[in-house]
């Protein structure tokens, strides 16, 4: 029987539009053929444009829209220049990760054999390893509320033990999801800042009390300054990565310059009951309206959407779609040429590299 899920969807800002409506029309098609599943899309406004012209960044209408789903998609939000009176952006996208809990962001990084990537890889390696970012404390904590005074400013980092016994029970349980699909061999490192930092200490702690209830998985951990120099210098030795906010949001653009850019990393930002999957880039105010904008990272973050729906709800042929999906997209960008976009070294528009996904799910 087929099992009919309500999406979310914020179309964002900027290029927002331009990627999410191809996504969606190939989420469609997915699901089109398919009898284990469909979807029900439901627009929610929100974003700079609308704080622009309502005053209201993220209505109560559409975060109603979002708890009410099944799962949110989000293409991209904020433009530099409308801000609130403070300075700061409108960023409703970090205002659902706080309003629905959604402690893992979750950061794929992927360099399978024949795509772009600014490192040198020895034969025979490709990267393929999962970031997991905590994205509801950390040094995120006093967002917006920080103290400035004409001499000082001061924010404060928080860790929680509830919301790391959850990231962590997450990282290990996506590990050992992995090592049963044969993705990884099962192993999670915890990246943390403990040999100068108490906070980091007391992290640490609570992972090693999770690593202790899986013993089929390997846990380990490393200072975040070296993991830097590790992900330039062999990535391919991780598997599942676990860290604070902060770190997570640096070591996440690295991870996204492997993959030769933005334009190829997706993300999802887990909670207990939500998930919201996006992009890591921004809303790209220099190309939008061009048609020039790359949905690959768009395309790849509904792909997640299809294995975490797919995963909860045990629906197999759903995390098949996924997989498919990832696949297609990884295979256009190996045969380089047409279906490139500009970022990538192509000349192709936005729906013609979109088009390229859907033929080879197609044809493939
Ligand atoms: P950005 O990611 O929007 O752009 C950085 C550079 O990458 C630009 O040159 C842009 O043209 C290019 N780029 C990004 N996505 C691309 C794509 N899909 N195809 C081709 N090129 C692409 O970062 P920014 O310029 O720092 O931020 C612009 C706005 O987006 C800001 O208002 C920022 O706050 C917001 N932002 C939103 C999110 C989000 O919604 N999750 C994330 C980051 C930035």
């Amino acid at each position: 029987m087929s099992h009919t899920f309500q999406i979310a969807v914020f179309h964002g800002d900027g290029i927002g539009p331009e990627i999410m409506g191809p996504t969606l029309d190939i989420v469609k098609e997915l699901a089109g053929s398919s009898d284990a599943y469909g979807f029900r899309f439901i627009d929610a406004p929100a974003g700079a444009q609308h704080y622009a012209k309502t005053g209201i960044a993220l209505p109560d209408d559409s975060l109603k829209i979002a708890g009410e789903a099944d799962a949110i998609l989000l293409s991209a939000m904020g433009l530099p220049d409308v801000r609130y009176a403070d300075g700061t952006e409108i960023s409703p996208q970090i205002d659902l990760r706080k309003a629905f809990n959604l402690f893992a962001g979750v950061r794929p990084v992927r360099v399978a054999p024949r795509l772009p990537t600014p490192l040198a890889l020895p034969e025979g390696r490709d990267i393929d390893l999962l970031l997991i970012r905590e994205s509801t404390e950390g040094l995120f904590h006093t967002q917006g509320s920080g103290e400035v005074t004409e001499d000082w400013a001061q924010e404060t980092l928080r860790i929680t033990r509830e919301t790391s016994e959850h990231l962590f029970r997450f990282a290990f349980d996506l590990a050992a999801d992995r090592k049963a699909a044969g993705d990884g061999p099962g192993r999670v490192t915890c990246v943390d800042k403990a040999n100068v930092f108490r906070a980091f200490a007391f992290f640490r702690a609570i992972f090693d009390a999770e690593a202790a209830r899986h013993p089929d998985l390997a846990a380990d951990h490393a200072y975040v300054d070296a993991m830097a120099l590790w992900m330039v210098q062999k990535p391919w030795e991780f598997d599942v990565l676990v860290t604070e906010n902060m770190f997570g949001d640096i070591l996440s653009d690295l991870g996204a310059g492997l993959m030769g850019g933005l334009g190829l990393a997706p993300s999802a930002d887990i909670g207990l009951n939500q998930a919201v999957f996006q992009p890591c880039h921004g809303s790209a105010p220099d190309i939008a309206g061009q048609g020039v904008a790359n949905p690959f990272a768009m395309i790849l973050s509904a792909a997640m959407m299809l294995d975490w729906l797919g995963g909860k709800h045990g629906i197999d042929a759903m995390r098949v779609d996924g997989r498919r999906l990832r696949a297609a997209v990884y295979d256009v960008v190996a045969r380089g040429g047409s279906g490139l976009t500009r970022d990538l070294g192509g000349q192709a528009g936005t729906r013609a590299a979109a088009e390229a996904v859907l033929a080879e799910l197609v044809d493939g």
